[in-house]
Order: structure tokens, then C-alpha cells, then sequence
């Protein structure tokens, strides 16, 4: 094997684990965020909340209508039972059952008022209850589905890592501190193919003479542009 396609095939497998590196932290970063699922959840219980307070407020105006109804009923059975006689009495009797009628229709509004306004509330309750449980499924999938993934390029990394140190073993590369620094200075790739006569990576021209070195299989060449390694791809 020529040094340059030992150089390649070393950048194979360093490219192939930086590649699985940077998605595992693209994915752990997508695990961890929640902003969704809290959002979801904050609003759930604030509806919830909402609908305690109207779910209180009705049953408050049911006790009010429930209390009218038993003044009214006292109010009748003193004026039509007998026990009161006395004209002014009466006439009293009569005005009062005229007000508490009155009022009863007033609180009667309200809570038919409140019963709107706590189906209201349950209805929006149930659109954030339904919203947090579709959130939870869908991320639970995307956990799951994410997590696979985790475990496949894990173990695309370790067998990465196998045959890049099978590969450094079998060969005496002078060339590793050099194709390191590159790969520090170059953001990752160290190696590039040489396609007609250009860099793959910076797309310049190489010179024939330089091109000429590159094919050579005992000697190194750099692209003049972007420092890096060339591999000739077709040989
Ligand atoms: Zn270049």
C-alpha cells in the first residue's frame, strides 16, 4: 500500500468516527431538550387550575339558587299555610315573594352563566391534556428511535476504532504526527482525493508535478491551496 492510501484509508475511518461523534451529540442534544413537553405541561396544569376555579364558582352559584329557592319555599308555605292572618302581614309576605322571585332569576343567569364557562374550561382542558399526551407519544418514539441509533453508532465507532488500530499495527507510519497536526489544523481531514487533476476538498488545480509526486507510492504531496494530503483517487 502506497503511504498516501494508508494516509486515505486512516482518514476513512477517523472521518467515519468524527461523523458518528457529532450525530450522537446532535441526537443527545434533541434528547435533551424539553422545551415542548414542558411548555405542554405548564399549560396543562394551568388549565386545570382554570377549570378548578369554575368547577368552585359553579357549584358556589348552585348553593346560592339551592338557598333562593328554600326562602322562596318558606316564604310560601307562611303565606299560603294558614299560620299568618293579619293583612299587613300578608301584604309583607307578598312583597317579599315578589323580590325573592326577582333575585332568584338573577342567580339562576349566573350559574347558568358559570356552567357555560366551566365547559369552556373543560373543553380547553381536554385540547391540553390531548396536546401533552400527543407530545409524550411522539417523544417516547423519537427516544426510543434516537436511542437505536445511539447503540448502532456506537458500535460503528468501536469497529472503526478496531480497524483503524488493525491498520496503524500492520504499518510504520512516519507520517502519523503529520496527518494528526493536519487533521487538527484542517478541520478533520488531513487526506484528500485528487480528482482531474484538483483537490476534492479546496478545488484547486494541482500542478502536474505535484500530481505526478502524489501517484508516486513512496512519496507524500500536498495540495499547494489547502495543505492537505492528496490521494489519487484513481490509482
Ligand atoms: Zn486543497
Amino acid at each position: 500500500m502506497s503511504r498516501s492510501k494508508t494516509l486515505y484509508q486512516l482518514q476513512i475511518f477517523d472521518s467515519g468516527i468524527d461523523q458518528a461523534i457529532k450525530r450522537i451529540q446532535a441526537i443527545e442534544l434533541i434528547l435533551s431538550d424539553t422545551k415542548e413537553f414542558d411548555i405542554a405541561l405548564k399549560n396543562k396544569e394551568e388549565h386545570n387550575n382554570i377549570l378548578d376555579e369554575k368547577r368552585k364558582a359553579l357549584k358556589s352559584t348552585e348553593h346560592n339558587v339551592e338557598d333562593q329557592n328554600r326562602k322562596i319555599a318558606q316564604n310560601q308555605n307562611k303565606l299560603y299555610g294558614g299560620a299568618v292572618t293579619n293583612p299587613k302581614d300578608l301584604e309583607d309576605l307578598q312583597l317579599e315573594s315578589v323580590s325573592l322571585h326577582k333575585y332568584v332569576s338573577v342567580l339562576e343567569e349566573r350559574q347558568l352563566e358559570a356552567m357555560f364557562e366551566s365547559d369552556q374550561a373543560l373543553e380547553i382542558f381536554n385540547q391540553s391534556s390531548a396536546r401533552l399526551e400527543e407530545i409524550t407519544v411522539r417523544k417516547q418514539i423519537e427516544s426510543a428511535t434516537l436511542s437505536t441509533e445511539i447503540i448502532y453508532l456506537e458500535s460503528t465507532i468501536s469497529t472503526l476504532q478496531e480497524d483503524r488500530s488493525t491498520l496503524l499495527t500492520g504499518t510504520d507510519l512516519l507520517e502519523l504526527p503529520i496527518y494528526e497536526a493536519l487533521r487538527k489544523s484542517s478541520g478533520g481531514i488531513a487526506v484528500t482525493l485528487m480528482i482531474n487533476s484538483s483537490c476534492s476538498s479546496c478545488g484547486s488545480n494541482i500542478p502536474s508535478a505535484i500530481e505526478q509526486e502524489a501517484r508516486s507510492p513512496t512519496k507524500l504531496s500536498f495540495c499547494p491551496a489547502c495543505k492537505r494530503i492528496l490521494y489519487p483517487g484513481s490509482s
